[in-house]
């Protein structure tokens, strides 16, 4: 793996809070050699050295420092083959850990975040229903109140990872008669819980990486509720906005990647033909400008939560995927149109390519998964441009009164 260049090393001479954070790093490898070291337990330290995420507060995996301080651990991690909870809990880590600290009791934030960092614990996004995608705030999944107790019924679709998580991040509807955005609650459910039925769905690579998930008569205590009743919508666009991030907002080493691949087989396969050669270039060159938009994206983010910027680099990350994938597939001639196997296999972690046919085939979700293309759009269009809005007609009806299909 290339090392990333400090980009700005003048910026943190002299700065007390990398000190002390670059000095935390150290003792936790020296402390815990990661070769030598179990992942989980590996992650476990980290998180108890305040360096799981520095933004959060002290006790949380965090020191409350600058959210920006946070590369400087993960560059020096990387540099040392440490494990990332990425891989491991891509949901929990990207978009459950953010979600929780925001909107979180002390007793959630103590249950919930450190086996989420360690892997220990997976979680999984329950929003999507079969009626409700981009506008996921019309879903029809019902919570209804009994007592300490919430009963929910209702179905959702696509759940990334639902097969292996310990907790999903559930939307439901606890109020009908209220405007679709206003009667919704949000939940930690456990998936182990009675009345929780997993389905695989599969996808176009063979596997399942996703799923179906029917609640019947399921019971949350309202212990796990994550925000007020009726502000789920609040607590959800921390999830989304966090997901966009998740997904398109890394700044990886340059040059890594999908576009490392499409080099590489560039080189073994001895292209000479400067057409072929300039395609490439562009493609590098589109990688390089997303890498360095996430880049400073990130060092503007003066608090953890990202704004709908955050769009940017999402729709930009999933047109370049598609179309690296697609010339790397190219690079292959024939060899190209052969794909290992379309044997039903069941992922324990999402996105993760063995192949880069494999890569060309989930690549072609990345334009959907996280919120599509053309929401990605309409969002920076209408929060980041301030250009006029869709017409919504159903804004302030109440729900129940709105024509479902
Ligand atoms: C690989 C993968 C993993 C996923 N994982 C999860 C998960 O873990 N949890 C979860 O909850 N969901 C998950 N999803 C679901 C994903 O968030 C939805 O598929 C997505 O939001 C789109 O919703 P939809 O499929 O219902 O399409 P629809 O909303 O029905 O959209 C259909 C088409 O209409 C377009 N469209 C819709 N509204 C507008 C508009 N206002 N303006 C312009 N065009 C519009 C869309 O862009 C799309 O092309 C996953 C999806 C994929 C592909």
């Amino acid at each position: 793996m290339t090392a990333v260049v400090d980009a700005n090393p003048q910026d943190r001479a002299g700065d007390p809070d990398h000190t002390r954070v670059h000095e935390l790093v150290e003792q936790l490898l020296a402390g815990h050699p990661p070769a030598g070291t179990a992942p989980a337990e590996f992650l476990g330290a980290q998180f108890d050295a305040g360096l799981a995420w520095v933004h959060f507060a002290e006790g949380s995996g965090g020191l409350g420092l600058r959210p920006e301080l946070q590369r400087t651990v993960q560059e020096r991690l990387a540099l040392a083959r440490a494990p990332h909870p990425y891989g491991r809990n891509p949901i929990g880590y990207g978009m459950g850990a953010p979600t929780v600290a925001m909107h979180g009791s002390e007793s959630q934030l103590h249950r919930y975040l450190r086996p989420l960092f360690t892997g220990e614990e997976v979680w999984c996004q329950l929003f999507s229903e079969p009626g409700a995608g981009s506008d996921v705030a019309s879903l029809s999944c019902r919570a209804v109140r009994d007592g300490d107790e919430w009963v929910v019924n209702g179905q959702k679709v696509w759940t990334t990872l639902a097969h292996v998580s310990k907790f999903g991040m559930l939307v439901a509807r606890t109020d009908p008669n209220q405007p679709k955005h206003k009667g919704l609650t949000y939940f930690v459910v456990d998936m182990e819980a009675p009345g929780v039925e997993v389905r695989p769905l599969r996808q176009i690579t063979g596997e399942a990486e996703f799923n179906e998930v029917y609640f019947t008569d399921v019971r949350i205590p309202d212990s796990e509720r994550l925000g007020d009743v009726g502000e789920g919508w609040r607590v959800s666009l921390t999830t989304l906005m966090n997901e966009r991030v998740s997904i398109g907002g890394n700044v990886p080493p340059k040059g890594s990647g999908p576009i490392a691949e499409a080099v590489k087989i560039w080189r073994d396969k001895g292209y000479t033909d400067p057409a072929v050669k300039d395609q490439l270039m562009c493609l590098w060159t589109r990688a390089e400008v997303l890498r360095l938009t996430n880049w400073r994206a990130s060092q503007n983010r003066k608090v953890g939560t990202p704004g709908p910027e955050g769009s940017i680099g999402k729709v930009a990350f999933a047109e370049l995927n598609k179309d690296v994938t697609a010339f790397t597939l190219g690079l292959l001639g024939a060899d190209g149109m052969l794909y290992g196997s379309y044997a039903m296999r069941r992922p324990v972690t999402a996105m993760s390519f063995d192949n880069p046919h494999q890569a060309f085939l989930r690549c072609r979700a990345n334009s959907i998964e996280g919120g599509t293309t053309e929401v990605m759009k309409n969002i920076l269009g209408e929060r980041v441009l301030g250009l006029p809005g869709d017409i919504r007609t159903d804004k302030d009806r109440p729900w129940i009164e709105v024509p479902r299909s």
